[in-house]
């Protein structure tokens, strides 16, 4: 099925994103983006700067990036800089990882660090520097050949590269990460129509996949038994607008000539610093946005529940400002 998405949506949404990071208010005034903190020891841009973006990159997702960045910088030190990591034995190898990560059933640290540390070191002289291509879809592609890493964190990869001068894409023309907070805030804003893309629960086993969320959600009062057997209560599955979401974004930043570095920080900065509080008087204080919906998830954010709103004051808030 070809996804349509709303543009006019999608570029109110992105001009009203960016004016509120260009503003320089609450949250953008209090929030540190995890990926731009450089350790004093380390040069911006540097062969070492660079292997941090990569294997923290590589790592980054099912956590809080603001506490995976930090674990990352550590790593790097006990294990005495990311170019050792091809040479480390494994029982060395895992004991630091034990010990800088902790354990995370999500993710395989293991195998993540060391299988793309063989590659960086077989092809690329252990210079993720060089893994560029002639162009972005090029590098995107190269970057996905390395474990644990998709279309998505080779955005992440590459608008890092960028920022910090190691490749030179212009700003407007590499993608944006479509993340759990880009699908969510473009759900909410109503770039995806949700009437027409809502599917049931009870199709193809998706229920027993939910089944912890659906009992979180009827716990909260979110949500009932009858709800759920009559088909009442309805999903977005994430991942089948990740690509149209990619080429809308993308097809702004390029026609309206705005940053996709900005445009990302700002997504995040908006998901981690304001959605996150699930409050409407937040909503209605800070962000323009002024989403219909702050629709919850499942935990790995692949299914949505469009009807749902998880905000507290939400019918009090809605009212008083209508
Ligand atoms: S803070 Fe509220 S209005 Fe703004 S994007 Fe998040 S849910 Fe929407």
């Amino acid at each position: 099925m070809k996804i349509e998405i709303d543009y006019n949506k999608a570029l109110d949404l992105t001009r009203k994103i960016i004016q509120l990071k260009k503003q320089d208010k609450f949250p953008f005034n209090k929030i540190i983006f995890p990926d731009t903190i450089i350790p004093k020891n380390i040069e911006k841009g540097s062969k070492e700067h660079l292997a941090l973006i990569f294997y923290s990159t590589s790592l980054d997702s099912n956590q809080r990036s603001d506490l995976l960045y930090p674990k990352v910088i550590n790593f790097a030190r006990e294990i005495g800089g990311l170019e050792n990591i091809a040479e480390r034995s494994e029982p060395t190898l895992r004991r630091i990882i034990l010990s800088s990560f902790g354990r995370n059933s999500h993710i395989n640290y293991f195998e993540t660090l060391k299988t793309n540390a063989e590659i960086l070191k077989k092809k690329y002289n252990k210079n993720p520097k060089e893994i560029k291509g002639k162009t972005v879809k090029e590098t995107t592609e190269k970057i996905c050949k390395f474990f644990n890493y998709g279309p998505e964190k080779a955005a992440l990869m590459i608008k890092n590269f960028v920022r910090f001068g190691a490749w030179d894409f212009p700003e407007n023309e590499i993608p944006i990460k479509i993340d759990r907070h880009v699908q969510r805030i473009n759900l909410g804003f109503g770039v995806i129509d949700k009437n027409k893309y809502a599917e049931e629960i009870t199709r193809k086993g998706i229920a027993k996949k939910l089944q912890l969320t659906l009992i979180n959600l009827k716990k909260r009062g979110y949500i009932t038994q009858q709800d759920i057997s009559e088909n009442k209560s309805r999903i977005i599955t994430a991942k089948k607008f990740t690509n149209a979401l990619r080429e809308t974004h993308l097809k702004i930043t390029k026609e309206e000539n705005i940053s996709a570095i900005e445009l990302d920080d700002a997504y995040w900065g908006i998901g981690s610093g304001l959605c996150n509080f699930n409050d409407t008087k937040y909503c209605y204080l800070y962000c323009p946005l002024k989403c219909e919906i702050r629709p919850p998830s499942d935990d790995n954010a692949n299914w949505f529940f469009p009807y749902i709103d998880k905000r507290k004051n939400s019918y009090l808030v809605k009212h008083l400002f209508k």
